[in-house]
């Protein structure tokens, strides 16, 4: 089996939508099994329309919504009435249970009501493109994940678990694989163990596509996206950033993380656990060969492979008065954030105060009220972060000197520094406006001139 996921651009564009029948249709005998993200743009419309109450307001949002969906099925379509005909009743039936559930509101709590709204967008794009796909003579069929992956109950950005989601997925794939059929699942959402739609976190397509290569023992996950593979850096940002071959499972988990937006941080964790490898191919170049992400690291790419950056990351500083380093302090403070949701990508710690970067899905209003119970807290914005990304980047002695020299030169303020336990991934806390400054200087001078 073999699991492909397609995102949003590549299930939009009438050329990469043609390429995903092609592929399909070229990797019949490998048994594939699609994952598909909203098409572009609906998602955003969908977190809006979660938080609008005002009627004209959501009626605008509605025919926004419909507008792009109808402007898919005309262009894709455009030859056989039928099957537009056949499409928009499969919109409108949606469009309709969307509406249904926003009058219906009352029933359900805030972040409830958010998740069932967005899981609309893969929810009409899995159908559209299995009805694509069966028009084209592949025996597909719509799949909803809420069916195989069973998450835990945080709304917003839910994970799966293990045991539950490998049975669901078992019983739910592999009795149509078995029938030759191509199962095109909804990427982004899944649902709680009892049965509440939840989602995986924005981006939380990739993630879904690797949860179900895991639970299926897929031979390869493949992220088809619209660039060639993971570059050095974004390559809509810097232009002459390189493609890689080949990342380590841990190379490519620490890129996600610090922001390289082609793989959601997660993506890795059900990969890595199964052995599969990951493969990053671009829908708008179909022959190319991608980037390979797998156990071992090829190092001819270079000492530091990528250097990647977060514009926005949350600060948190806490003190303590009675000393941090008193026992179950830390423990206490991640106690806290694990409740509300919140991870942690960097810490730094010293004897009366830490300071943690947050990501910000969870719930940081209760967190912060409960840290300031035991310590004061300083919530701070305006800060970002870049980091240099690679498994040899210990090797490379002048590397810290030459970070420095460049800060100083660009009269950068870091806030905070972390070199990974792993070796891997250099991050540093800089201001948010000074990192479009930096980030092509770093990658000159890591990237294209140590190569
Ligand atoms: P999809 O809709 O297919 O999930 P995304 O927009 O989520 O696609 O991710 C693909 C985008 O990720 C690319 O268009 C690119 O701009 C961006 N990106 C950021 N960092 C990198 C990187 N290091 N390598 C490749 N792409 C990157
Ligand atoms: N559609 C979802 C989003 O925009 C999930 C995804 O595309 O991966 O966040
Ligand atoms: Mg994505």
């Amino acid at each position: 089996m073999l699991v492909m996921k397609f995102g949003g651009t590549s299930v939009t564009k009438p050329d990469s939508v043609a390429a995903i029948n092609t592929l399909v249709q070229r990797e019949l005998n490998r048994q594939p099994i699609l994952v598909v993200s909203a098409l572009s743009g609906i998602t955003d419309l969908l977190v809006k329309l979660s938080h609008t109450i005002l009627d004209y307001e959501q009626e605008d949002l509605f025919e926004q919504i419909f507008m792009k969906h109808d402007l898919w099925i005309k262009t894709i379509f455009a030859a056989n009435m039928d099957l537009q005909t056949s499409a928009f009743k499969l919109v409108h039936d949606y469009l309709d249970q969307l509406r249904e559930l926003l009058h219906s509101h009352g029933l359900v709590n805030q972040l409830q009501l958010h998740d069932s709204v967005v899981s609309f967008g893969e929810k009409i794009s899995s159908a559209l493109i299995s009805l694509f796909l069966i028009s084209n003579g592949v025996n597909a069929k719509q799949v909803l994940a809420t069916s195989c992956i069973i998450t835990t109950k945080q709304f917003g950005g839910a994970d799966f678990i293990d045991a539950a989601t490998k049975k669901a997925c078992k019983k739910t794939i592999l009795p149509l694989i078995e029938q030759g059929v191509v199962p095109v699942i909804t990427g982004f959402i899944g649902a709680n163990t009892v049965g509440e739609t939840t989602i995986l976190g924005r981006g939380g397509s990739d993630y879904s596509a690797a949860i179900i290569g895991y639970a299926v023992q897929s031979e390869e996950i493949q992220i088809w996206t619209d660039v060639n593979g993971v570059y050095s850096a974004d390559p809509r940002v810097i232009k002459d950033a390189k493609l890689l071959k080949q990342l380590s499972y841990q190379e490519a988990a620490e890129l996600a993380m610090f922001g390289a937006k082609v793989l959601h941080p997660r993506t890795i964790q059900p990969a890595v656990r199964a052995d599969i490898p990951v493969r990053v191919l671009n829908t708008f170049n179909i022959d190319n060969v991608g980037t390979i992400i797998a156990h071992a690291a090829d190092n001819s790419d270079g000492t530091v492979k990528s250097v990647t950056w977060k514009k926005a990351v949350p600060l948190l500083n806490i003190y303590s008065a009675d000393m941090f380093l008193s026992k179950g302090f830390l423990q206490k403070i991640f106690a806290v954030l694990a409740k509300n949701n919140i991870s942690v990508n960097m810490l730094s710690a010293s004897e009366v105060s830490v300071s943690v970067t947050l990501d910000t899905i969870g719930k940081l209003d209760d967190a912060l009220q409960e840290l300031n119970k035991f310590a004061k807290t300083d919530y701070i914005e305006g800060f970002g972060t870049v980091s240099l990304v690679g498994e040899q980047i210990m090797n490379k002695h002048s590397l810290m000197q030459e970070l420095f020299n460049l800060f100083q030169a660009t009269s950068t303020q870091v806030q905070m520094l972390s070199y990974s336990a792993s070796n891997i991934n250099i991050s540093m806390i800089v201001p948010t406006d000074k990192i479009g400054e930096i980030v092509p200087l770093l990658h000159t001078k890591f990237i294209t001139m140590s190569n």
